[in-house]
């Protein structure tokens, strides 16, 4: 399994935290270094991944803010039901920068907009392209995928109770919790 080095990792950290302060969101130095960095397990997180900070998560409600690099995925996943819970309703409100989501429904997508070779793993196809103050939601279990524009994007999530480690990918390969090299 591809991992991330633990340079990787601050670097990519310090480069979301800068474009979340750019996009107007104040957050502390200890909140800059919470930024979860996702690779996924993919092993090419400018592709693939996802950087996310938690501001607080209890078992009802959820508020993350996202920042993707340049045409980063966020490889298409569901939210499952997980006993009671219908699974996560989440919205997402764009920030700064574009994004453009993929949903079920009449494929729209460009093809280019798939990672290379992952046509298989990337299912629902219909685009709705975010600017900011732009949002959506997304009901759950519903299969869903994001990418960043040109310039990248940041984005509140805000949900109900979020079990990230239960979420669930297309992709096999797809291994949610970050593994890091140290040195
Ligand atoms: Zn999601």
């Amino acid at each position: 399994m591809a991992m991330l080095t633990r340079k990787e990792y601050v670097e990519a950290q310090a480069k979301a935290a800068e474009m979340i302060r750019k996009a107007g969101i104040a957050i502390t130095e200890e909140e800059a270094q919470n930024i979860e960095v996702v690779d996924f397990g993919l092993g090419h997180l400018a592709v693939e991944g996802a950087q996310i900070l938690t501001f607080f998560s209890t078992a009802r409600v959820s508020v993350k803010v996202i920042a993707l690099f340049p045409y980063q995925t966020e490889p298409e996943h569901w939210h499952p039901s997980i006993g009671d819970d219908p699974g996560k309703e989440e919205t997402i409100r764009v920030v700064w920068g574009t994004v453009r989501f993929y949903l079920p429904g009449e494929p729209t997508a460009s093809s280019d907009a798939i990672p290379p070779g992952k046509e298989s793993f990337y299912t629902v196809r219909h685009e709705v392209l975010l600017h900011p103050c732009q949002q959506l939601t997304i009901e759950p279990a519903t299969k869903h995928w994001f990418k960043a524009g040109p310039e990248g994007a940041v984005m509140y999530s805000f949900s109900t109770c979020a079990r990230d480690v239960m979420d669930r990918f297309s992709d096999p390969a797809v291994v949610r919790t970050p593994q890091i090299i140290e040195g």
